[in-house]
């Protein structure tokens, strides 16, 4: 599942085909996602200029020169690809998040929005759980999907002193409070376990027990590893991957996701792996505490 920097990578990559671009026509071709995608879609965004294209949590938003936003969520297997006007294949400059390692299947090709240029962007979500949406610009941030979502990480509403007051008194874990969307949006279960790992604290600990310090050394860690993350485009494993096949470059500077077994880069400890919040929680036993 996409978490913030591979939305954000996408969100970059989209933009340099998409902003300034005018939505000459929308064509739904499979209407049924998380939620169906309203009736009217097509013909409210048809002739619209994609005026910038912004990103919340794990939500890319189109802004449209008529003041709605297109709000696009990938779910757990959507992509967004920009293509060339004929034929079918992708070009450069979309991600997928998949199960298969397979190019894009075009049967799961939900919306597709064709640009003044000839290109189109394409919205393709084989599991069905991603989300197209219109809202008007200024009640994005009261929108159900919106409503109630913590700060950006990268922001500086974001801070070990707002950690800190999050925290306080929780018994839940330090890694589930982080990948609590109302606390801090974007991360989720790789990029926790990542955070954990750099600052040196197991994901199972009770947040509300941490000390200061070791909440101080979490919320500094969250926006370089997000900022390295961006970077790279993001991480890849089987379900990761660009619209010509590359992967994110991330996967390659995890240090505990996904290694459970397997020598810690610091201490050689191998990494395990537990069960937190019904989640594959990676760490090492030496290097966190
Ligand atoms: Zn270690």
């Amino acid at each position: 599942m996409p978490e913030l920097p591979e939305i954000e990578s996408l969100r970059r990559i989209l933009a340099r085909s998409a902003v300034g671009r005018t939505i000459v026509s929308a064509r739904i071709l499979e209407p049924r996602l998380r939620r169906k995608v309203a009736r009217g879609f097509a013909a409210a965004i048809a002739g619209r200029r994609i005026e910038t294209l912004a990103r919340r949590a794990k939500y890319l938003i189109l802004k449209l020169a008529n003041g709605d936003a297109l709000m696009v969520h990938l779910g757990m297997s959507g992509s967004l690809t920009h293509r060339p006007g004929d034929g079918a294949g992708p070009s450069k400059g979309g991600l997928s998040f998949g199960d298969k390692d397979d190019p894009l299947d075009f049967a799961h090709d939900h919306v597709e929005l064709r640009l003044d240029d000839g290109s189109r962007l394409v919205y393709n979500d084989p599991r069905r759980f991603g989300l197209m949406k219109l809202v008007a610009a200024g009640a994005l941030e009261t929108t159900a999907e919106l409503r109630g979502l913590g700060p950006e990480p990268l922001d500086t509403g974001f801070s070990a002193e707002y950690l800190a007051l999050k925290a306080r008194g929780r018994r839940v874990a330090i890694k589930n409070l982080l990948m609590d969307q109302r606390v801090v949006a974007g991360i989720g279960n790789i990029y926790a376990a990542e955070i954990l790992f750099r600052a040196g604290v197991r994901p199972a600990r009770r947040a509300g027990r941490l000390t200061r310090a070791e909440l101080g050394r979490i919320a500094a860690t969250v926006a370089p590893v997000l900022r390295e993350a961006i970077g790279e485009g993001g991480t890849t494993f089987r379900s990761y991957r660009d619209s010509s096949g590359r992967p994110g470059a991330f996967a390659a500077r995890l240090k505990v996701y996904g290694r459970e077994g397997e020598p810690c880069y610091t201490c050689s400890t191998p990494i395990r792996n537990v069960v937190v919040g019904q989640r594959a929680s990676f760490y090492c036993p030496r290097c966190q505490k």
